[in-house]
């Protein structure tokens, strides 16, 4: 038996659950992960991610030193053409070698090459992504380089692709985007609706939570998704709609509890304002009109009514099944308007919950790492935000930006000459999670200059310039902030490998070359005019960030040093705030807003006849950066279409077999899995496997609000294919590079 040197406590790198993990290390090397039965969040439980998936932090090829593409190397301006180079061709770019360098050169060439680009062409040409996977310092931080430095909030992070139409549906209702009550009150539910989401295998965690509730406690659960998941087996009542088919399922329910007379009208008058118009457009979403649309058989969508309006204590649960479509924010709205008329919300085991998907895609959000707001949700077009934020930086009064930035969806559509032309990524991977693949191609290879801040060089970090090699979770500090909005502790396990190091160590570099360039010594001052970029230890930066921003006012590391603490926190003696809107909303009166039903943007046709959606799958995250470099990748190696045996049989296809799938965007060759899962004329497959992106066929239509792609449904058309069809190689070149 190992007795390790040391067992580091930190927070699970993978999904916003948020669990507690123990790292056993022994000569600088984790070998076992466990989990304290005491954890707040997962009590000792750990899915397969959390329990086997860090082997990618010893990955053969995590990248461990700066690199550069030789042009940069050779002499900069002149030779930044890449076509002067063709020395091979990465998806159709042509470009460079990269090349080995130290720090000092790799962040001089960033520095150098960014302000050039600044100086010439202003800040809307500068545009960033930050990281849900990184910490919260490590987002404040890169935000504030781009806000405080390159005055431009063309800042953004993936949340703009799981849940930016719950984030817009939530602002407007109510006043605040984040889960209303933590997951584990589930088990104070009498019943529950899960919809959108395959908790199974995306929040493992809060899944055995449900089933607990259920079991153990009684509960009813309702889920609404178009696949079989696992947890139709546990529930009271599944409704099967077609996907993209929310408004008018929700607003059938809505109709229902108001003909029933199950509105809680004591709720209704005293927390919310609209009722009267929201009831008159309802008028037209009957239960047959809503089956006729969504193939969900009306008495189904009255008992669902009935079961979530009778219940003492509901709560609504929800994924990206919800978020991810053209009508993203509509399709919230539908949800919200259930728990306003019926007061499932402001009280323990209720609630409006939105199951965010990253580690700290709450936390990114939290520190401001979006395109119109600064940390804590303040808008960056009110004059009052703007100087509270230009005081804590030393930038002179009106020096930041008022202007809306532009979203991670629009940075890529914007890059062309006259519009973005330099781009700093980090740890994202936009050339497997933006939809429309071939199209973000074209974009990305229109940048004058990337950079790329990660552990490994991925689908996007292949047409960056330069490389600089972050670390992963296991050997920096900070904080992550689950779905619960519980502020967790980051640890540092080991020592970074080779010369890679924390996110916020590089930012803080970098930043202070940017300083030294654009804000040059004003003799006359004495002083150099500059932002805090001198940091001793991520702490220091959840200080800052906190002594402005409210919700964090009262957390510090002592604080959460056992368990975490849950935002809102106002002052240091405040306990968290597990349970929101006990009294009243942050907007005042909940908002009713009367919806229309608009369908998804590309039904299917003769053409195209299946309906394309996607999810993940246990065993694999996101783009795969992590997993696709572990052992789990043994566990679930290439991607699968799933489609029903009755479908199969029509078109030929047996299990197993390679099958091509196009739309009209693109198209990949994967092999078919025929499963009753999936209902017949949709088909479905998970975007982790750069050999057959399922973004190369999703549609880039946008929700016009909150401006999230329809991912969850696209029409598509599949025929049998050859094995030997399986492979892209393009895309495996890209990868293959290292
Ligand atoms: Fe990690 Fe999520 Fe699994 Fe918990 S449920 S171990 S946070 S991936």
């Amino acid at each position: 038996m190992i007795k390790p040197d040391r067992v580091t406590t930190t927070t699970c790198p993978y999904c916003g659950v948020g669990c507690t993990l123990q790292l056993h290390v022994k000569d600088d090397f984790i070998y076992k992960v466990t989990s304290p039965f005491d954890s707040p969040v997962n009590k000792g439980n750990l899915c397969v991610k959390g329990r086997f998936g860090y082997d990618f932090i010893y990955h053969p090829k995590r990248i461990l030193k700066p690199m550069v593409r030789r042009y940069l190397l050779d002499g900069g301006q002149e030779t930044v053409d890449r076509s002067e180079f063709p020395q091979f061709t990465v998806n159709g770019q042509r470009s460079t070698d990269w090349v080995e360098t130290d720090w000092d050169t790799a962040l001089d060439i960033t520095a150098d090459k960014l302000t050039e680009i600044y100086r010439r062409d202003g800040s809307d040409a500068m545009a960033v992504y930050c990281c849900a996977k990184a910490t919260n310092e490590d987002n404040y931080l890169l935000q504030k380089m781009y806000r405080a430095l390159f005055r431009t909030n063309n800042v953004d992070h993936c949340t703009r692709l799981c849940h930016a139409g719950s984030v817009v549906a939530l602002q407007q209702a109510i006043g605040s985007s984040a889960m209303s009550n933590t997951a584990s009150q589930v088990l104070l539910n009498d019943v529950f609706m899960v919809v959108g989401s395959n908790t199974t295998e995306n929040h493992p965690i809060i899944a055995l939570q449900m089933k607990e509730a259920v079991m153990k406690h009684g509960a009813q659960m309702i889920v609404v998704d178009p696949r079989r998941i696992e947890l139709v087996d546990f529930a009271a009542l599944w409704l099967p709609l077609k996907p993209g088919t929310n408004v008018p399922l929700f607003s059938a329910m809505a109709q229902v509890i108001v003909r029933e007379n199950l509105v809680n009208w004591e709720f209704v008058k005293s927390r919310t304002e609209g009722i009267e118009d929201f009831i008159a457009s309802l008028e037209k979403f009957t239960p047959e009109y809503a089956e006729s649309v969504s193939g969900v058989p009306a008495d189904d969508i009255r008992r669902a009514a009935r079961l979530y309006a009778n219940a003492k204590n509901a709560a609504i649960y929800w994924g990206m099944g919800i978020s991810q479509l053209s009508h993203g924010t509509a399709s919230a709205l539908a949800l919200i308007h259930l728990a306003f008329l019926t007061g499932h919300i402001g009280r323990d085991g209720t609630g409006l919950n939105p199951l965010r998907g990253q580690n700290n895609v709450q936390g990114a959000s939290d520190m401001g790492a979006m395109p119109f707001h600064y940390p804590g949700y303040m808008r960056v077009d009110e004059e009052e935000n703007a100087t509270k934020w230009e005081k804590a930086w030393n930038v002179e009064p009106g020096g930041l930006s008022r202007k809306l930035g532009l979203t991670t969806t629009e940075i890529l559509s914007h890059a062309h000459p006259g519009g973005v032309r330099a781009l700093y990524i980090m740890g994202e991977n936009p050339m497997m999670s933006e939809p429309n693949l071939n199209e973000t191609r074209r974009h990305i290879e229109q940048l004058e200059f990337l950079v790329s801040q990660d552990i490994f060089i991925n689908e996007s970090g292949a047409y960056a310039d330069v490389f600089l090699p972050a670390v992963p979770f296991a050997e920096k500090d900070g904080t992550f902030s689950n779905t619960d909005r519980r502020v967790q502790r980051v640890r540092a396990a080991h020592p970074p490998r080779g010369l890679s190091r924390p996110d916020w160590q590089i930012i803080c570099d970098l930043a202070l070359r940017l300083e030294s360039r654009l804000n040059p010594f004003d003799p006359a001052q004495d002083k150099r005019p500059t932002a805090k970029w001198d940091y001793a230890h991520p702490e220091e930066i959840l200080r800052e960030m906190a002594d402005v921003n409210p919700d964090y006012a009262g957390i510090t590391y002592e604080r959460i040093e056992k368990t975490g603490i849950i935002y809102p926190v106002p002052d240091l003696s405040h306990p968290g705030t597990p349970t929101l809107f006990t009294e009243d909303f942050p907007r005042g009166r909940g908002k009713f807003i009367p919806l229309d039903y608009v369908p998804v943007m590309e039904e299917p046709d003769d053409e195209f006849p299946f309906i394309f959606t996607t999810g993940r799958v246990l065993e694999h995250w996101h783009g795969g950066t992590m997993t696709r470099h572990s052992a789990l990748d043994e566990a679930y190696p290439e991607a699968r279409l799933e489609i029903h045996p009755a479908d199969a049989e029509i078109h030929g296809i047996r299990d197993g077999q390679a099958v091509r799938v196009s739309s009209r965007r693109g198209e990949v060759v994967l092999r078919a899995t025929l499963t009753e899962k999936t209902s017949v004329g949709v088909v479905f497959t998970s975007f982790h496997f750069h050999e057959a992106a399922a973004n190369l066929l999703t549609n880039d239509a946008l929700d016009p609000q909150a401006k999230i792609p329809e991912f969850k449904a696209c029409a598509v058309q599949v025929f049998p294919a050859r094995d030997a069809d399986l492979a892209n190689p393009e895309v495996m070149l890209a990868r293959g590079r290292y």
